[in-house]
């Protein structure tokens, strides 16, 4: 196995060496200001190249390796079975189930020496995996390429759906799916398709993380609530429940990792009740690093022996590729061949990946590539393999980690402990706004007792969103809200508003910023915090209903009188 390799020093081996270096552009608050108001405050609408530091999103937003552009070169566009295909067929085997017995079969690809795509073994068969080869590919379809995440979202709710009206001709259905945090697109795709998604996070989630164990120990709080999810179940009936579904890292759950304890329960408890488990596996890399580090029993552990015992557990996943794929681009979905998500929706009539494969010709493209070039799909192989060096993964998630510490020295509050790809500032605590419903008695008393002013700030004012336009116009640092606005808390019920966490992210791309990025990014921030006063509210003047609004709709930015800062 690769070792460790910060056990010496505490801190990791550097990763990579720069060899191409993008100079940033320098604007003034005031042209940013403009640009601000000419696309309605929404951040998604700013242009990149006005920024320091872009924070957005780290999906896509990889700086890939040079093996990545090189396998680029050796790509090929044909429209029927190109060699990047079987080589990405491949290639998932070893990551989600070969563990240390990988093929690396694109190595061969890429220096072109004989290999297994010139004459495709037709023979090779096996069954119960998540990639059908040979002539089962045809048979039952289990793999699917798609150009991002949601595309394969897309095809997994729309075929659900599409069965389960089916089996039961002229019954309302009420179907719901227990997560331990539904994705954005993810839950848009669920209602869309008359699904109703629930946020079963751990109950221990909001408790405070001392300082001093970050790096030390992880309370893994991207878990699911396990007596939740059995309650659920038994209250909605197991024939209303799709799957059980696991985002590992859990996004919207401030990136936290889910532990292989709590997959391996969650999946005995979905078992017990007949139920397929599936995974959105966007950083399924990362979340297998923190079960490496944190989790008892497999510090001796390959990145890929902790995946494939992770994806034992589930019948079926997504995956967006533009995050731990460490790729601008690609998707997946695939299902266990003759699992139980394959068993619920076969009938001998009609198989399921058939169904699938059908949506995946119709809306993104034949099934060898799926709405990619032949490019991105080599980028990809070797991505996904670069993504389970420990080394890697150490210098990627101590700089998250570093992010974090910074922030919370400038007395930012920050969520500990860090996640896996973005340093989640909480909402809540920044402006000192109070729930509906939650005592905050003793936060108010813990303030006065510092000595700090509380502000008393209402939810439904997205000062979140404030604080990233602030940011933005102040110093060029585009960040994300992930809260009240964005989780729409004006368009929801009571009920539902209780699975609404209130954030700011920074989520950082990988390979491309330095610790002069951190730091400076940490100073601004613990600068606003100083300020805060001054962060505007944010109201939606345009678009309020609109599906997954945050990426469209436009935002009035309104200061407190004679607060606002030059
Ligand atoms: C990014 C992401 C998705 C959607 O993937 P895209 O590639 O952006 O379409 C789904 N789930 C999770 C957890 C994600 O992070």
């Amino acid at each position: 196995m690769e070792k460790a390799v910060s056990v010496p020093l505490g801190c990791p081996i550097p990763f990579f060496t720069n060899l191409v270096v993008r100079p940033c552009h320098i604007t003034t608050p005031q042209e940013r200001e403009e640009v601000l108001k000419r696309t309605e405050n929404n951040p998604f609408a700013f242009p990149a190249s006005m920024l320091l530091v872009d924070y957005l999103s780290d999906s896509g937003s990889t700086a890939m390796i040079d093996l990545q552009w090189a396998a680029m070169f050796r790509a090929d566009e044909s429209y029927g079975r190109n060699h990047g295909y079987y080589a990405l067929q491949d290639t998932v085997r070893d990551t989600f189930e070969r563990g240390d017995n990988q093929k690396r079969l694109i190595n061969k690809v890429i220096i072109d020496e004989p290999n297994e795509t010139w004459k495709p073994n037709y023979d090779a068969d096996i069954e119960g995996g998540f990639v059908n080869q040979g002539q089962r590919q045809l048979e039952r379809p289990n793999f699917f390429i798609t150009p991002q995440g949601r595309c394969a979202e897309n095809i997994l709710y729309l075929t659900i759906r599409q069965i389960l009206d089916k089996k039961n001709p002229g019954k309302q259905l009420k179907l719901t799916i227990p997560s331990n945090g539904w994705f954005d697109t993810t839950e848009a795709h669920a209602r869309s398709n008359g699904i109703h998604p629930v946020n079963l996070f751990a109950p221990y989630f909001s408790e405070p993380f001392p300082i001093e164990e970050v790096g030390k120990s992880n309370p893994f709080k991207g878990n699911i609530d396990l007596v939740r999810l059995e309650e659920l179940i038994v209250k909605e009936g197991p024939e209303n429940i799709p799957f059980v579904l696991m985002t590992i890292t859990n996004n919207t759950g401030a990136g936290q990792p889910v532990s292989m304890e709590n997959i391996k329960a969650a999946h005995a408890i979905a078992r017990k009740y007949d139920l397929p488990v599936w995974f959105d596996a966007a950083r399924y890399a990362e979340n297998a690093f923190f079960i490496h580090k944190y989790e008892k029993g497999y510090s001796e552990k390959s990145i890929a022996e902790i995946t494939k015992e992770m994806f034992s557990y589930c019948d079926g996943f997504t995956m967006s590729c533009k995050k731990d794929g460490l790729s601008n681009m690609g998707g997946i979905l695939s299902f266990r061949d003759k699992g139980k998500f394959w068993e619920k929706y076969s009938t001998p009539e009609s198989d399921v990946g058939i169904l699938m494969k059908e949506k995946q010709i119709l809306l993104y493209g034949n099934d060898s590539y799926g709405g990619m070039s032949g490019r991105d799909i080599m980028a990809l192989c070797v991505g996904l393999l670069q993504a389970q060096s420990l080394q890697y993964l150490e210098t990627r998630l101590n700089q998250i980690q570093s992010l974090c510490v910074k922030l919370h020295a400038e007395h930012v509050p920050v969520v500990l402990p860090p996640g896996g790809h973005a340093a989640f500032i909480d909402v809540n605590e920044f402006f000192d706004i109070t729930v509906p419903g939650i005592d905050s008695s003793a936060r108010q008393e813990k303030a006065k007792k510092e000595g700090r002013k509380w502000l008393g700030r209402d939810i439904a004012d997205f000062h979140g969103q404030g604080l990233v336009v602030e940011l933005i116009r102040r110093f060029g640092i585009r960040g994300c809200e992930l809260g009240a606005y964005a989780f729409e808390w004006d368009n929801k019920n009571e009920a539902d508003r209780k699975g609404v966490v209130n954030l700011v992210r920074l989520a950082v791309p990988r390979n491309v910023l330095s610790e002069d990025h951190i730091t400076f990014t940490a100073k601004a921030i613990g600068q606003m915090y100083k300020d805060r006063e001054s962060v505007p509210r944010c109201r939606v003047v345009r678009g309020q209903h609109l599906r997954l609004r945050h990426f469209q709709c436009g935002l009035e930015a309104i200061y407190e009188e004679g607060k606002r800062l030059e």
